[in-house]
């Protein structure tokens, strides 16, 4: 049984591409998974490929697209086993790639089966990787249950996968079933490997679709969660999903899937991030977020993000990202276009389609601007560096953030994507902005998923198409230099000021309260859990000149037992009497004394009403009512 709602029947791009190219054997890879364990995070797998006699190397797959980086979960596949028409025979792993097979096939052989199961994890850290089952629901990544053959190109090769669920759950995603369900479960219609990979299942015991245009086999909005009334959104939030749908159809003008599904995942025992795929999107939140005012606004621009990826990193992609394979090295260096122009794009289809009111949308942008105006890590890399290194970064502990930089190419990249905007505002006298360009760059022509690579040649040819201008400049000045300050241009010539207040940002309120956190980085320069563990210090801040690292255990302020409130009166009263922490380093007790005389500071955005209002301009709605109704369904 399937929750999905009737789909006219299509068949998928990459599908019609496999068949003529595998014209010498294009017999499907048969991929059956039973996923009856999921609750306790256990995954079976048996797949059947057609026998070639001779040495057969079978790969694991291990660039996750959409991950940046090597993340295919190796050490977590067990119980491998291979056989050639059941006979069991002997695999060897490839010594130098933990993520290659070989077995050799016997002549007169039909078939090769390997049976392997995966051990998923309860850790909720990590991407698609970590934590993807729970009691009542589970988050299918084909690629964490696979083999395939490694001379074989994921587009060119044709995969027949089936699917067992736990008793009762219902499933949703953007492969189509095959018609007529069988009792071993669900079974898809053949696609290639890449349209699997890109083509994630949710199941769960409750699992709610909504659909969010008149169509509703075009755009659904799927959501599993871990109880009954996590799915019990407001009419006013699903309102805000489809004016969301309707916004990316005005930004855009076209579409690059069949149809859409957000997989939205409600738990507070899986991983938390989005995922992106050409077709759909794995958006994991914590269980109440739909329905708890704080979590609603901290996941506002998540899923904007994620369907903006469909054209900007699914369509359109760097070159070097698109590569193709799921074994060769992947490039990042254009991820502040691939995620840092999609951060911009979000927050903005965010506050366009009201998932963000403006104010919070300004909130969040001088949250943003704060934090990397104080990442002092760079005075030594620049931020492209941050793109380069990616594949590292994703994975970096977050203690001494500031000093490491992270993947900076987001939050700086929606940044110095905004200076572009109003750069493009300013110079064409309002006559063009940055939607004319993602309408060029992104646009194309509506279809099936297919991908257009692109260089940074590209984007900087498409940017002058736009505007003729020193683009080129514009972007290397701001990516390979490595100096103190981050460019707040684009802000100041939207209209607004980054200044700081004694006053806490919602924003900031809303994430300190759900991520039991106390933030006063812009005053002392710490970040303390509510243990009172330092989660991160920055670096030269009161804090730490004074000696006060991550990892130590805050007991007390001034005498006092440590809570957010004790520290915050101290902060504010720190003109008339020095802060003296106390502190647990590893058992072993020292005071702290921090120079700091000055008032709490939380960052905000002030108007200067000497320029205009252009970032109001940008955030206001594209669609209206008709072109919702118009731009709602692709072309197919
Ligand atoms: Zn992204």
């Amino acid at each position: 049984m399937s929750p999905r709602l009737p789909l006219a029947p299509v068949v998928s791009f990459f599908l019609v591409a496999a068949s003529s190219l595998q014209a010498a054997d294009n017999r499907p890879v048969m991929l059956d998974v039973d996923a009856r364990e999921a609750p306790r995070k256990i995954f079976h797998a048996k797949l059947t490929f057609p026998a070639v006699p001779g040495s057969l190397t079978l790969a694991y797959p291990k660039w996750v697209p959409g991950e940046h980086g090597p993340t295919g979960p190796i050490a977590d596949l067990v119980a491998l086993k291979f056989s050639a028409d059941k006979n069991p025979i002997p695999w060897k792993r490839d010594p130098a790639d933990m993520y290659l097979f070989r077995v050799e096939v016997p002549p007169g052989a039909q078939s090769v089966e390997a049976a392997l199961d995966y051990v998923s994890p309860a850790e909720t850290g990590g991407f698609s990787s970590g934590s993807s089952a729970t009691a009542n629901l589970t988050l299918i990544s084909w690629n964490q249950l696979l083999l395939y053959p490694a001379d074989r190109k994921p587009d060119e090769i044709s995969f027949a996968a089936s699917l067992r669920l736990p008793e009762g759950w219902q499933w949703a995603g953007a492969l189509d079933a095959a018609a007529g369900q069988s009792l071993e479960g669900i079974r898809f219609e053949p696609v290639s490997l890449a349209t699997l990979v890109d083509s994630p299942v949710l199941a769960g015991a409750h699992l709610r679709v909504i659909a969010l245009t008149r169509d509703p086999s075009v755009h659904r909005l799927d959501m599993a969660a871990d109880s009954e009334a996590a799915l019990e959104m407001s009419s006013e939030l699903e309102a805000q999903y489809r004016s969301l749908v309707a916004e990316t159809g005005a930004l855009y003008g076209t579409r690059h899937y069949r149809h859409y599904d957000f997989l939205l995942t409600l738990s507070d025992h899986t991983a938390h991030f989005g995922l992106e795929h050409h077709e759909s999107s794995d958006d994991r939140v914590d269980e109440r977020s739909l329905i708890d005012a704080d979590r609603r606004k901290l996941m506002a621009g998540l899923l904007p993000h994620e369907m903006t990826h469909s054209w900007n990193g699914k369509y359109r992609r760097p070159a070097d990202l698109a590569i193709g394979s799921f074994q060769e090295p992947m490039h990042g260096d254009l991820l502040w276009v691939y995620e840092g122009l999609t951060e911009y794009l979000g927050q903005v289809l965010a506050a366009r389609s009201g998932l963000l009111t403006p104010q919070q949308y300004r909130e969040e942008l001088a949250l943003t601007a704060a934090e990397m105006d104080h990442q002092k890590g760079r005075a030594w890399r620049p931020l492209q560096d941050t793109a380069v290194a990616a594949q590292i970064l994703y994975g970096a502990r977050s203690d001494w953030a500031a000093w490491r930089r992270g993947v900076d190419f987001y939050p700086e990249g929606e940044l110095l994507w905004l200076e572009a905007d109003t750069t493009i505002r300013r110079e064409s006298r309002g006559k063009k902005s940055l939607d004319d360009f993602c309408r060029l760059f992104l646009g194309g022509k509506s279809g099936a998923p297919m991908v257009v690579p692109y260089t940074f040649e590209d984007v900087i040819a498409t940017l002058n198409r736009i505007l003729p201008y020193d683009w080129k400049s514009f972007w290397r000045t701001r990516l390979d230099s490595a100096r103190p300050g981050v460019p707040l241009t684009g802000l100041a010539e939207g209209g607004w000021k980054l200044v700081y207040t004694r006053e806490i940002p919602d924003m900031q309120r809303a994430a300190e309260v759900t991520r039991k956190i106390t933030d006063v980085r812009y005053s002392l320069g710490i970040s303390v859990h509510e243990d009172g563990t330092i989660s991160d210090a920055v670096p030269e801040s009161p804090a730490a000149a004074a000696g006060v690292g991550p990892g130590m255990k805050v007991v007390a302020v001034n005498g006092r037992r440590w809570s957010p409130a004790i520290l915050r009166d101290a902060i504010a009263r720190s003109g008339s009497r020095p802060i003296e922490l106390l502190v647990d380093n590893g058992e072993f007790f020292r005071t702290f004394r921090l120079d700091y005389a000055g008032p709490e500071r939380y960052p905000h955005l002030e108007r200067d009403t000497t320029r205009p209002d252009l970032l109001s301009q940008i955030i206001h709605p594209l669609a209206s009512p008709a072109t919702q109704t118009k731009k709602e369904k692709p072309a197919r």
